[in-house]
């Protein structure tokens, strides 16, 4: 963990919106943690559970004029626990309800069965991906996360795309799926501001994580193609500044957004070059794709080779064979 020392910052981005640095444990670095002054005092995010963003996020409320205990409600950008991990601790002192797509609500309560179901989901995944058996304690590791970094809460009110923020009425929900399957955005267009978590940021291209499919049956969602899907839906958006869940404020989305897209195609090409006299796994294109870091961050990398091998595969680019339980790629 960073123990560096921690200044807090509550910035005031519009007349009724402060943004909230709150440090997390993770590479990504600090979680931006919205306030609103709506018509009921609304977070945006909450940060995780840890006692440095705790302080950070009651002494930057305080900065901003208010105090934990009057916060109303609290809206969920997505389920990931830098962003959601000390949520309970802020609906005990203040009483505010959640309100979040329906898709996080199993990682909100942390619920016990859908954890094992996820577990189970992703050991079957890293097995056909050909993750060698000495490397799938990641699993346990990634699940450990979860429970460290936050604790069972609930969600109050679940949000549709396209409906209108409960009491913040000029705030439009978008749901923008891919980064995570609960992932939504939030829109005011008096002013062109969008709330984009981790569906737009700056300084980082954010990873189309796999999960496991909504119904716990049939194929997983090809979390790439969606995140593609709805980076294009903002792309065709008038959008003066994008705030984003980390870094600086977005304020050229298409420019990002066009970029990012572009990239996509830079990394197929790569992965069809390297199976271009042989056949590969998804692990083993992995570790040709990110050799420096695939050890380290091994649910975040397959991920990412994973959505690319999605998109050859849509595009029939690439074929796959099964043998023993393993998917080999090739063109
Ligand atoms: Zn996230
Ligand atoms: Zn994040």
């Amino acid at each position: 963990m960073d123990m560096r020392e921690w200044h807090t910052k509550a910035t005031q981005i519009t007349p009724d919106i402060y943004c909230l640095e709150i440090p997390t444990p993770f590479n990504v670095g600090a979680v931006n943690v919205y306030l609103i002054k709506g018509e009921k005092l609304t977070l945006i995010d909450v940060g995780p559970k840890t006692d440095e963003a705790w302080q950070a996020l009651t002494e930057g409320l305080q900065a901003a004029g208010v105090s934990v205990e009057e916060i109303e409600q609290i809206v969920l950008t997505h389920h990931h626990v830098d962003h959601c991990g000390q949520l309970e601790k802020v609906r005990k002192k203040s009483g505010a309800l959640t309100l979040a797509h329906p898709q996080a609500a199993p990682y909100v309560e942390l619920d016990a069965e859908f954890m094992d179901f996820h577990d189970q989901f992703f050991l079957q995944l890293y097995k056909k991906s050909g993750v060698p058996s000495d490397k799938l304690i990641i699993i346990e590791k990634f699940h450990k996360l979860m429970t460290t970094f936050s604790e069972p809460s609930q969600i109050d009110l679940k949000l549709k795309h396209e409906q209108q923020v409960p009491h913040l009425p000029e705030w439009q929900v978008l749901y923008t799926p891919g980064h995570s399957q609960s992932h939504l955005s939030l829109y005011r267009e008096r002013d062109r501001t969008m709330i984009g978590g981790d569906h737009i940021i700056g300084h980082i291209s954010s990873n189309a994580f796999i999960e496991p499919p909504r119904d716990r049956s049939g194929a997983r969602p090809l979390t790439l193609v969606q995140y593609r899907t709805a980076l294009q839906m903002c792309a065709d958006m008038e959008i003066e500044q994008v705030l984003a869940g980390h870094g600086e404020i977005v304020r050229n989305h298409r420019e990002l957004i066009s970029s990012r897209l572009q990239k996509n195609w830079s990394r197929t090409d790569t992965l069809r070059s390297l199976l271009a006299d042989k056949e590969l796994t998804a692990y083993e294109l992995t570790t040709l794709l990110f050799p420096a870091i695939y050890e380290k961050e091994l649910p975040l990398t397959l991920s990412e080779t994973l959505g690319h091998i999605d998109l050859l595969m849509i595009l029939h680019q690439i074929e796959v064979r099964e043998q023993d339980g393993v998917l080999y790629y090739h063109l």
